[in-house]
């Protein structure tokens, strides 16, 4: 199937492109690196009247060190995320949830900003940014807008963006001294969406967590950053304390049924990835997760 007519502007600077968007509110659509806007256009999900192509506002691609956080644009592609000497020093566990991130036909396409934007639940990068506590940098006819990652994500492709207003670039702070991260997904195949994943970023010292974040995704409507890692800070975990938290972290689960999994699989399935986690970033093989026998 092909899109409906469209028109097309692709603006040379932000301002006209506020200008488009403001002009045509919510008539109008964003086009990044097209590889969620696309489909859905072909498949004639949305049909937006207008496009306003963002690939030529070379100011919102590029990833630049600003004291203790890493800038990223918004027009930033997956490929270059993953090539960055950057992000390789500094925000690990975005390199290693980008290369999870589809296949690389549309890694060399799809941006940052058109993943967070998209906000499929199902998606590794809106978690990175709730588990590294990213502030998401927004304008619009008003001015700039900093917002928490975790107020971004509302719903199931839906963000606190509204009709008018352009993702410019994300902050995600520096990872620190003992800083120790983790990422894991169960797809079915390399590159798919997951069925459950966890991107963790945490302070190890002495052997226990000084501070844990857990952003779990395909467990709800959003990203999740689980409360359960309360539980997990400031104690020597034991496997007791791990099954609370485990326990916890079940009940703040919402997963939804879909032709992958049911929420009982996929409620499982976080609770192996908690235990893993854990295991993991505290190298305490006790701790790892195993079938009962
Ligand atoms: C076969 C296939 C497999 C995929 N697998 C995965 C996967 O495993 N994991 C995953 O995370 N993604 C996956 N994707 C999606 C891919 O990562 C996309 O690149 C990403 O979701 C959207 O980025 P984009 O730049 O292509 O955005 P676009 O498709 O251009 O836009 C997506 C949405 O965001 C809006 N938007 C874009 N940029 C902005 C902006 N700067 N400000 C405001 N709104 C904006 C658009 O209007 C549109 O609504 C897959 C895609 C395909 C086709």
């Amino acid at each position: 199937m092909k899109a409906a007519a469209f028109a097309y502007a692709r603006p040379t600077s932000v301002a006209r492109a506020l200008e488009l968007l403001g002009v045509h509110g919510d008539k109008a659509k964003i086009l990044s690196g097209g590889q969620s806007l696309m489909p859905a256009m072909n498949l004639r999900l949305i049909s937006p009247e207008f496009i306003v192509d963002i690939g030529a506002l070379a100011e919102l691609r590029g990833i630049v060190l600003k004291g203790d956080a890493l800038s990223i644009g918004a027009l930033t592609r997956h490929v270059d995320v993953l090539k960055s000497p950057e992000v390789a020093a500094h925000v690990p566990l975005l390199r290693d949830a980008t290369s999870h991130v589809a296949h690389p036909a549309i890694r060399n396409r799809g941006t940052l900003g058109g993943s967070l934007a998209h906000a499929d639940p199902a998606s590794e990068l809106p978690a990175c940014m709730v588990a590294l506590g990213a502030t998401i940098i927004v304008r619009g006819p008003r001015g700039e807008r900093r917002i928490p990652a975790q107020e971004f994500f509302t719903g199931i492709y839906e963000t606190a963006l509204s009709p008018q207003e352009l993702l410019v670039a994300v902050e995600l702070p520096v990872a620190g001294k003992g800083s120790a991260h983790f990422f894991q997904e169960f797809a079915r195949r390399h590159g798919d969406y997951a069925i459950v994943g966890l991107a963790a970023q945490s302070i190890v010292a002495s052997g226990q967590f000084a501070d844990l974040r857990l952003g779990f995704f395909a467990v709800g409507d959003r990203p999740l950053l689980a409360g359960a890692a309360d539980r997990l800070v400031n104690v020597a975990v034991t496997p007791e304390i791990l099954a609370r938290a485990s326990a916890i972290l079940s009940d703040e689960l919402d997963p939804q049924e879909d032709q992958q999994a049911t929420p009982a699989m996929r409620r499982h399935l976080a609770k192996v990835l908690l235990s893993r986690c854990v295991s993991s970033l505290l190298a305490r093989p006790d701790l790892q997760w195993r079938a009962p026998a």
